[in-house]
């Protein structure tokens, strides 16, 4: 196992009816309260009632509008309305995208050197010195990001999609009630199944770390998901079932199982280009490339392809080869089983040079080596792509 240092301030509120005791966590002395969300889903289903129901000690100030894959230009605008209102706390209700919009949010507020979007394209998320504090409401299980320090930005103006974080950018708290998996469509319901279970596997399935209790962590929320996805779709009314999922979720990005092992975040900064240049859901871009990054970097994937197939989905026949072959085949089936299509083509016409533009957008960022290896070279982004189309 590598050395390691885990750090995680937020404060987890789970469970049914704990939407109504926001309040509890707000932090002494606060007055102005900017409550951010998105396109509305939180009025149609009671979340913003119950919300603003138990903040109403507080001024509470709306700022709604904010789009799946966040954009800098609308946050640029809620950073506005926070500096007029004199806002002291940030309350996100809403998924992965709300609360990754405060994250930026948090730290662009009482950045004046220069234009915010130098602490996602200069990587200052680290450097910054001052944030306005936090918390989260989560409506959509998926992302971890109630629990972690990432964030990932759009600029529309340049079709960007780039990833920051920082230690001022964890949540002082989030309220994880399964209640709000009731009202989901069931296409956000298998997006967050599977971006949770592919941020298991940028964590684990990498090269052997002698971290066995690590492997079975990511092995233990694997199987989880495999054995409760179908669950949750089928039955997104069942608070006992939906809260398992949102722990799962949770426990797949929050820092704890990338401890002390290898990691390899390749899929995502793949994945993000195809968002950023289609508009396909974050979640279906993983499931469209991760696969072929296992095929295309065989090699490096194979001993703990071997460990994944035998323990969550039971391959025990053939070679080490066969096995992690099937492994991967058995990864893909079940993406499909949740109508989770995976061929860049499925999505969009418009793909004729997406390999040589992502390439070249790497190469631009100095992205040579990917991977927990850095051995994912352009040549190798190339090939996932293509094989994607
Ligand atoms: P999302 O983009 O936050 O939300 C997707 C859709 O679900 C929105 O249209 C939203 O509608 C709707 N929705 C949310 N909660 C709902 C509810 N309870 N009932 C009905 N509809 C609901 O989805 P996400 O998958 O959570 O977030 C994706 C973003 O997170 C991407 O930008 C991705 O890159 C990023 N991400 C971040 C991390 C991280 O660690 N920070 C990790 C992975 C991915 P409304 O807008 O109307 O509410
Ligand atoms: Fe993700």
């Amino acid at each position: 196992m590598k050395n390691f240092e885990l750090w995680n301030p937020t404060r987890l509120v789970f469970g049914e009816n704990q939407l109504e005791n926001v309040a509890k966590h707000i932090p002494a002395g606060t007055k102005n309260i900017l409550m951010v969300f998105g396109g509305g889903s939180i009025k149609k289903n009671g979340v913003y009632d119950t919300v603003k129901g138990a903040l109403k000690e507080y001024n509470v100030i709306d700022f709604s509008g904010i789009e799946p894959n966040p954009r800098y230009e609308t946050i640029m605008k809620a950073r506005e309305v926070a500096l007029a209102e004199n806002i002291d706390f940030i309350l996100a209700v809403g998924g992965g995208s709300v609360i990754d919009a405060c994250k930026f949010l948090c730290v662009a507020i009482p950045f004046t050197e220069s234009d915010p979007w130098d602490i996602i394209k200069k990587g200052l998320g680290k450097k910054v010195t001052e944030a306005v504090p936090f918390g989260t409401v989560l409506t959509l299980p998926a992302t971890g990001s109630e629990m972690n320090s990432g964030s990932v930005v759009t600029r529309e103006g340049t079709k960007e999609k780039l990833a920051f974080g920082g230690p001022l950018c964890f949540p002082k708290f989030s309220v994880l009630d399964p209640r709000v998996v009731a009202s989901l469509p069931q296409r956000q319901i298998v997006n967050g199944v599977t971006d949770a279970f592919t941020h298991v596997l940028e964590q684990y399935l990498t090269y052997p770390a002698q971290a066995p209790l690590q492997d079975r962590f990511a092995e233990g929320i694997l199987q989880t998901l495999v054995e409760i996805g179908p669950q949750v779709i089928a039955n997104p009314g069942d608070s006992t079932v939906t809260g398992n999922f949102m722990w799962c979720c949770t426990m797949a990005l929050n820092g704890l199982i990338q401890q002390g092992v290898p990691t390899d975040w390749a899929t995502h900064m793949i994945g993000h280009e195809l968002t950023a240049l289609f508009e396909i859901d974050h979640a279906r871009t993983l499931a469209i490339i991760g696969p072929n990054l296992y095929r295309v970097m065989f090699n490096n994937k194979k001993d703990k392809l071997v460990q994944y197939g035998e323990r969550v989905w039971g391959i025990t026949e053939g070679s080490e080869e066969e096995k992690a072959q099937a492994t991967i085949e058995r990864t893909v089936e079940f993406f499909h089983s949740m109508g989770i299509k995976t061929k860049i083509s499925d999505y969009t016409d418009n793909h004729s040079d997406v390999a040589k533009t992502i390439t070249s957008r790497f190469e631009e960022r100095k992205w040579l080596g990917l991977g927990e290896r850095g051995d994912i070279t352009l040549e190798k982004v190339q090939e996932i792509v293509e094989m994607s189309i």
